[in-house]
């Protein structure tokens, strides 16, 4: 018992924060909350109609719209459980036969036909927001536009047949004024709120899309197991590198890392095995770099460093990882693992391409594999014919 204020009170501030979450589209836009807070905002207005039309005299339609208050209530329950279209179409119908029902009872000038022009808006944003995205089987682009014409054959209608009949309420001049106003009003409010609720719609939906852009464009540029930049981002990165080299003079070094012997690992300890050392060779390089520097994995086990700086700069980052690698222990189930690493360098130099730098860190790399792996190698005793033709 005692808890009962509090549950009310928590969901007072729910409500609270729906109703402005729904008008400002802050943290997502919801079609279900949206046509709730219509249905309320629809029954305020036929409370008021009521009382309008009762003070008016008109009983006829002073009651109807204590039905129709009824009808909404029932709207609205059917919009909290989730059957937006149904509740559109049961507001379409309602409105359509009000206007109707008002043209015979008072006639045409008190304005009620508005409303039904009113609906016109909301076909597109249901087009696009309820009957088409979220019911994921899409709406014809042309369907909104005839079932605006078809409306707007129904208020012509409407219109002509008022020309032919005599209203059963005869209302002097300053009541229809007032009925018309109240009508073109709350009408007016219902264009520029499904206006509104269209832009917020349409504003989510390319905030959606920008994000998904923005996750995919991650994921294309990462290795999935180690989370470095792949090959193709490395490429990117060393473009700009030799652009910037190019215009400022900007000196960077490529370091190349092959794992010595990592076949063994796998083929002694599994696969998986390989993955976790593979990980841990991703961490160890990102923490040996500084910020601009561009860590990648370029293939399978051999991982490409691009380094601000020059040949010493990089040889230091170089050795530095090789002594890390050296140290650093995989412990995989019982077992605790040792590998090295063997790294080659290559600096830029005016009127190198990158094919030649990363062939020649390639070519120190494998210079080093052949002379008894885990070193760094940044210049060769011997330039190949290949490198010195390149660069
Ligand atoms: P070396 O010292 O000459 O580099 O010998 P190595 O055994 O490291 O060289 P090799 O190129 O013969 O073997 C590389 C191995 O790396 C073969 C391949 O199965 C393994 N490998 C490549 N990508 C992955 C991967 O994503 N995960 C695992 N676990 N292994 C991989
Ligand atoms: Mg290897
Ligand atoms: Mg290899």
């Amino acid at each position: 018992m005692a808890d009962k204020p509090e549950v009310v009170k928590q969901e007072e501030i729910k409500r609270e924060s729906a109703f402005i979450r729904v008008v400002t589209g802050a943290g997502g836009v919801n079609p279900q909350e949206i046509l709730e807070i219509l249905s309320i905002a629809i029954i305020i207005i036929h409370v008021f109609m009521m009382f309008m039309y009762h003070i008016m005299g008109v009983w006829q339609l002073a009651l109807y719209n204590i039905i129709v208050i009824a009808y909404y209530s029932y709207c609205y329950t059917t919009v909290r459980e989730g059957k937006i279209f149904r509740g559109y179409l049961l507001t379409f119908i309602e409105i359509v036969f009000q206007m109707v029902i008002t043209m015979f009872i008072i006639g045409w000038e008190s304005g009620f036909y508005t409303y039904v022009i009113s609906i016109i808006p909301v076909y597109y944003y249901i087009s696009m927001f309820v009957g088409g995205a979220d019911h994921k089987k899409g709406v014809h682009v042309f369907t909104p536009m005839i079932w605006s014409f078809v409306t707007l054959a129904v208020v012509l209608a409407t219109y002509i047949t008022d020309q032919f009949v005599t209203p059963v309420v005869t209302l002097e001049t300053a009541p229809l004024k007032v009925a018309f106003t109240f009508n073109v009003f709350f009408a007016s409010m219902l264009i520029i709120w499904m206006s509104h609720f269209f832009v917020l719609g349409y504003k989510n939906s390319i905030d959606i899309l920008a994000k998904k852009n923005t996750t995919l464009d991650e994921e294309a540029s990462l290795d999935p197991l180690t989370g470095l930049y792949n090959r193709r981002t490395m490429e990117t990165n060393l473009e700009g590198a030799l652009e910037a080299a190019k215009k400022t003079g900007a000196l960077f070094s490529l370091v190349m890392g092959d794992i010595d012997f990592f076949k063994r690992i796998n083929d002694t300890y599994g696969h998986e095995c390989g993955d976790v050392a593979l990980v841990q060779v991703a961490d160890i390089l990102k923490t040996c770099v500084r910020d601009g520097d561009v860590v990648c994995r370029w293939g399978g086990e051999e991982f490409l460093l691009l380094v601000k700086g020059n040949r010493n700069v990089a040889s230091t980052v170089a050795e530095r990882i090789r002594a890390r690698i050296e140290n650093n222990v995989v412990e995989y189930g019982e077992h605790r693992i040792t590998f090295t690493m063997t790294l080659g360098v290559s600096t830029y130099a005016p009127g190198y391409s990158l094919e030649s730098l990363v062939t020649q860190a390639d070519e120190n790399l494998y210079y080093g594999k052949e002379h008894g792996r885990n070193q760094v190698v940044s210049t060769k005793p011997k330039v190949t014919s290949t490198v010195s033709s390149n660069v």
